[in-house]
């Protein structure tokens, strides 16, 4: 199947609830014969839409791998319409270590896309995907969050769509997963798109598709990973996948547009001085990098070049030359006041 050397465990084409391993053939001195375990699931019954739902792209971003792991546990077939393809632990190598990248060749999963069919682990992994389980899906839903380094609230990312139709299903999704933010790219993402993220496999695909930041910090949020759960249903629901669900009411999202992040220049330990959510003007002191080593020398001031709220922040104290330590995002549209 498309000069893949993956073979997968699960027939996608079988009805009911099917759970195995993607395996990546991966020949060495333990195991000449051995592959890498990626688990699958596929749910499937009856007529509806096909939802690809992936976690562990990054490896350590772990509300998504519950969340996953806890919808293919607790749903059953015949709750279903449809087919969902499931996959906690996509980047396997790099989600079994706790690693953003994969410890077998330091793949970032969604750096790799299309990958290729004999390149790397991580590249083998991308192409797979890219190549037969997108074509497989009428709309995929990538989980990530902050990881090791990084924090974000819960917050749901799409692009515009390509047409009409596809842009009412991502508001519509959005809507669905009821996150409290939205970040809405303003360009790119098209067909021809040449970029390395699953997000743009699926739209290379002509995927309907979101991701979703869920936390982070190295950490499992109980609070987030309950809304994550509870939004992944909400969206089958929407997608009529799920009919006997009943959602309550939504809580509202607030859509924004990333305008840039704000990077250390110098290293030491960083104070952020503004907390998620928090409204950031332009020039505002934001934070400090302070420098213990040479204890009388004065911290380094921290100014924002951007005007938003605090979307994203630096979980790791410790920061050199070149490390994001906040985020700023503005309103993609005027607030109702
Ligand atoms: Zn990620």
């Amino acid at each position: 199947m498309a000069g893949t050397l993956i073979t997968s465990e699960v027939d996608f084409e079988a009805s009911g609830k099917h759970s195995g391993f993607l395996r990546v053939p991966h020949s060495v001195h333990r195991s000449a014969y051995g592959w890498i375990p990626v688990p699958v699931v596929s749910i499937k019954n009856g007529d509806g839409p096909t939802l690809l739902i992936m976690a562990g792209n990054h490896g350590d971003e772990y509300e998504g791998q519950i969340a996953v792991s806890n919808l293919a546990r607790k749903l059953e077939h015949a709750d279903l319409s449809g087919q969902m393809i499931l996959l906690p632990m996509v980047n396997f190598p790099a989600a079994q270590a706790g690693l953003r990248t994969s410890p077998i060749d330091d793949g970032n999963l969604n750096r790799l896309f299309p990958g290729r069919a004999t390149g790397s682990l991580t590249e083998m992994i991308a192409h797979y995907v890219e190549n037969v389980i997108m074509p497989l899906a009428d709309y995929a839903i990538d989980l990530h969050s902050g990881g090791s380094s990084l924090f974000y609230p819960p917050n749901l990312l799409r692009g515009q769509g390509h047409s009409l139709e596809e842009s009412e299903a991502l508001v519509r999704i959005q809507n669905a997963f009821d996150l409290p933010y939205a970040w809405v790219f303003k360009s790119g993402g098209g067909r021809t798109s040449t970029a390395h993220t699953a997000m743009s496999a699926a739209n290379r695909n002509g995927v309907i598709n979101v991701m979703a930041e869920l936390g982070g910090d190295g950490e499992v949020t109980p609070d987030i990973l309950l809304r994550a759960e509870h939004g992944l249903h909400r969206v089958l629901h929407a997608l009529d996948m799920l009919p006997s669900y009943r959602p309550d009411t939504a809580q509202g999202t607030r859509e924004l547009n990333v305008q840039g992040s704000i990077f250390a220049y110098t290293a030491g330990l960083f104070e952020p001085l503004k907390s998620i959510g928090e409204e950031v003007s332009i020039g505002e002191v934001v934070g400090r990098i302070h420098h213990p080593d040479t204890a009388q020398s004065e911290p380094e001031i921290i100014t924002s070049p951007h005007e938003g709220v605090a979307l994203c922040r630096r979980a790791m104290a410790q920061v050199v030359c070149g490390d994001a330590m906040l985020q700023i995002a503005s309103d993609a549209r005027p607030r109702a006041v």
